[in-house]
């Protein structure tokens, strides 16, 4: 008999729904996890803090409402760090809470300390004191994440050379800022500060940043972070950097020498399995600490499974979930259907950013021909309402069967808007739905339908010339 039946590790997004999925088929579960990160790099220092200080950012500094009140609108001069942690701490707390109350409420037991294989089915914890207890468990799900990748050659002192968990630490607001990498993570800070009045300088290794995504939306992109004043540097490479009492100095490879209070790197994360003792149970972990696992989430060892971050790609909070409900449910003999195909991207920069399906790009590679249906934020009531003027939203649709191909999104509410399409999409309507559909008006989901309009009326013209 073990103690639990399932036994998961870390409590980001994929060990927590993984742990109330078993919980609700009736398993005895437990979590474990450092005293300091329940909730894991989400709650604590990855989305949640970073999608909370961009609304912070975005209210203190009246941004969105400059179209309508002009360009020195501001809600508040100086914004302090101060200003921004107190959102960010309000609920980061709010949600560990609610996150501890699922626990409590799901009869899953809440194990503080860093967990370690020790043996088959044998888990140790060492707690903040250095005490070991072991547990054991019929099945283990592994949901221990990532951490920040350091590159050997920096000396990150996390006050002026940081990586992106730095930046809920940083004592100012920086006048200036370099960001290494243009990634995701790397692109929403680089908005954020650029927002708040920090001269950004972007220095990415690449021609191109977030090449996945639409290339039209991303110019835009570029167009809106340069009005903001940010640098890019493509093709370009720090060689290193150099940290002074009042700031620091990076160095390129081609020569030039940026100064800035802040370097932030984001280049790309490491996962955590390392740290396990994965020999113990007879697994191991690749070059970047991550654990292979098959459809079923399952690991080469037959009672160890595992999800989220650790797993690798697309390691986002949204997928992450899905994997450790599904990952619970295999775990413990139960039925469950396949994830979705369809998955949503959602980017958190200034404007957001968010598609799905696949890009104009990717179909003209793959030889499928598609007509292009845009709405502009700026030709819907609720666009002019909010002072939107550069949002828009474009549908990729099939002139062969009508079907939705893709769906990309540029600017305030993206992220929600997209998944109208998704749905669309996952259900087959096609683009006939959309024109027929009436949707409440004024609103910003009313473009879907001028969108469909305007790809329709395209495909049209070209039948009526073949007539
Ligand atoms: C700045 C930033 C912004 C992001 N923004 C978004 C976003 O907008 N949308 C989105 O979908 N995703 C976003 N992500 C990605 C998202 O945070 C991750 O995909 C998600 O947190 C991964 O979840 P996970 O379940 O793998 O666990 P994680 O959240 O990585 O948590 C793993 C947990 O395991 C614990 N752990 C590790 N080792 C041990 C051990 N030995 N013993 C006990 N516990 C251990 C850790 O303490 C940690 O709490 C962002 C990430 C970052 C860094």
């Amino acid at each position: 008999m073990y103690d639990y039946d399932v036994l998961v590790l870390g409590s980001g997004p994929g060990g927590q729904k993984a742990a109330i999925a078993a919980a609700k088929l009736d398993r005895r579960v437990a979590v474990v996890e450092r005293r300091h990160m329940i909730g894991g790099v989400c709650i604590n220092t990855g989305t949640i803090p970073s999608k909370t200080l961009r609304e912070a950012v975005l209210y203190l500094t009246g941004l969105n409402q400059r179209e309508m009140y002009g360009q020195s609108y501001r809600l508040k001069e100086d914004i302090t760090v101060g200003d921004l942690a107190a959102r960010t701490q309000h609920v980061i707390g709010r949600e560990i809470d609610v996150i501890r109350s699922q626990f409590a409420r799901n009869q899953v037991r809440l194990l503080t300390g860093t967990a370690r294989f020790t043996d088959a089915h044998t888990v140790g914890l060492t707690d903040d004191a250095g005490q070991t207890t072991t547990v054991t468990a019929d099945k283990v799900i592994i949901a221990t994440g990532t951490r920040p990748a350091r590159p050997d050659t920096v000396d990150f002192d996390d006050r002026t050379i940081i990586d992106s968990d730095g930046i809920i630490n940083l004592e100012r607001v920086p006048r200036s800022m370099v960001v290494v990498g243009a990634g995701v993570i790397g692109i929403e800070y680089a908005s954020m500060f650029a927002a708040l009045g920090t001269k950004v300088t972007v220095v990415e290794r690449r021609d191109r940043m977030l090449e996945f995504c639409d290339l039209e939306v991303i110019e835009a992109l570029k167009y809106h972070l340069r009005d903001l004043a940010v640098t890019f540097r493509f093709r370009e490479s720090v060689a290193s950097v150099e940290r002074h009492p009042r700031g620091a100095v990076a160095m390129l490879e081609s020569g030039k020498q940026i100064a800035a209070d802040t370097v932030m790197y984001s280049a790309g994360r490491q996962g955590t399995a390392a740290d396990l003792n994965l020999d113990a149970i007879g697994l191991t972990a690749d070059a970047r600490g991550r654990i292979t696992v098959d459809e079923h989430y399952r690991t080469s060892v037959d009672y160890a499974y595992a999800v989220g971050d650790v797993i690798g790609f697309p390691a986002l909070a949204s997928t992450s979930m899905e994997q450790g409900r599904l990952a619970a449910h295999h775990a413990c003999d139960e039925p469950v259907r396949e994830m979705q195909p369809l998955q949503p991207i959602g980017i958190y920069t200034i404007p957001e950013i968010s598609f799905v399906g696949r890009t104009e790009d990717d179909l003209t590679d793959a030889r499928v021909p598609f007509e292009v249906g845009i709405a502009r934020y700026r030709e819907l009531a609720r666009g002019q309402i909010i002072g939107d003027s550069y949002g828009m939203l474009k549908i990729l649709v099939s002139p062969t069967d009508r079907r939705l191909l893709g769906v990309h999104v540029f600017g305030t509410g993206a992220t929600e808007l997209v998944h109208i399409g998704q749905t669309v999409m996952g259900c087959d309507a096609g683009v006939d739905y959309l024109v027929d559909a009436v949707f409440n008006y004024p609103t910003l989901a009313e473009s879907y339908k001028v969108a469909a309009l305007d790809a329709m009326n395209k495909m049209r013209h070209i039948a009526r010339l073949h007539d």
